[in-house]
């Protein structure tokens, strides 16, 4: 089958023939239709998400099962699945507490690119490849059984369905389960990526008030059509316009789904007294940003980090948000591009043309 391999940080990738290996215990394999490109994996192409090439990147996607490795129930070959970059366990101390997204075993693997068991399912000409959280930029590829949801029929044949996998997932753990928005909060979400525009959809969804600060106009504009008020960062002080949307007060949740210094100063500066600011994006590891501490503690602001959310509880409730129409990745999705053009695909994010490019395997 036809994977993207990564031989170096910031070198293209190259599409090649690879083989791979038969599902393990609780594993399935799936045939790739459609995978979301993330920022995730532009910090993997990078180096600064420390996963050592070669491997094959793609954390999100909707495939069909292919074949069910030994001790794996409720799936069988056929199933349209969401895959997600979160692999429960299922045993270890967080998973018995209910938090599979913070499973214990999997941040173990997490960034050694092998699945659960600690092996690699992908090879070249013999070589062991990595993956980056399932490496779906690829026609096949090999997860736990833990990590996909079943697709209902109707949402099936839709592409941009791969986004419920990484995108609208930790969207979803950040507005809801980290956020613990509710109806009339009013909220915040600095970053207009694809998973910014994701919790707009989703705090929009659960009955918040919503206001998406970013500073790339055309996704503003299209955090407009999705309902909110809009502050572009780069006409004036956003924090002060936070404040004039909120009678003075500032935003009760803040999502932070950039991962900067800059972002994450005005996150806590936006938050309004006994507010929550959830901390999403994503920062190279190791690095840190100084927080503005007399704030946090005179105006009892919740600092909270969000890593995904629990693929077999909370992403079979994203699947059913999308079924009534409370979520459209469709908005966000695309443009589609084949396997061999997947580096077109990536500069598609990089340059911010596009919220989330999809590959398209099959195609
Ligand atoms: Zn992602
Ligand atoms: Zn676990």
């Amino acid at each position: 089958m036809r994977a993207a391999v990564l031989w170096g940080y910031n070198k293209p990738l190259s599409v090649e023939d690879v083989d791979v290996a038969k599902p393990h215990e609780e594993e399935i394999l799936v045939r790739v239709k459609a995978a979301g490109v993330c920022h995730s994996d532009l910090y993997v192409l990078e180096g600064a998400t420390p996963v050592p090439p070669p491997l094959v990147p793609g954390h999100e996607a909707v495939a069909v099962v292919e074949e069910v490795g030994p001790g794996v129930s409720g799936l069988a070959p056929g199933d349209v699945v969401v895959t997600s970059f979160i692999w429960p366990c299922g045993r270890c101390r967080n998973c018995a507490r209910g938090m599979e997204n913070l499973c214990e075993r999997f941040s173990e693997v997490r960034l050694k690119g092998v699945l659960l068991d600690g092996e690699h399912h992908l090879f070249l000409k013999g070589q062991p490849l990595r993956v980056f959280l399932g490496g779906v930029w690829a026609e096949a590829a090999v997860l736990p059984a833990t990590a996909v949801s079943r697709l209902p029929k109707s949402l099936a044949d839709r592409p941009e369905m791969a986004m419920l996998g990484c995108a609208f997932l930790t969207a979803y753990g950040a507005v809801v389960n980290s956020g613990g928005v509710g109806p009339g909060d009013v909220v915040a979400v600095v970053g207009t990526g694809g998973v910014g525009l994701a919790a707009v959809q989703t705090a929009k969804a659960v009955g918040a008030k919503v206001i998406a600060v970013g500073r790339n106009p055309e996704k503003l504009k299209l955090a407009k059509e999705l309902g909110a008020e809009i502050v572009n960062t780069r006409e004036g002080d956003p924090v002060k316009a936070v404040r004039d949307l909120t009678g003075g007060r500032g935003a009760d949740v803040v999502i932070e789904a950039v991962g900067s210094e800059e972002t994450v100063d005005m996150s806590v500066e936006m938050a309004a007294a006994g507010g929550r600011v959830v901390l999403v994006g994503l920062m190279a590891v190791g690095k840190k940003a100084p927080v503005h501490i007399a704030k946090v503690v005179r105006a009892g602001i919740t600092l909270v980090g969000s890593y995904g959310a629990r693929p077999r509880v909370d992403l079979p409730k994203v699947i059913s948000l999308v079924e009534r129409g409370l979520l459209k990745p469709e908005e966000l999705a695309g443009p589609i591009y084949r396997l061999d053009q997947i580096n077109e695909a990536v500069e598609a994010l990089r340059s911010g043309k596009a919220v989330r490019p999809i590959v398209s395997p099959t195609s």
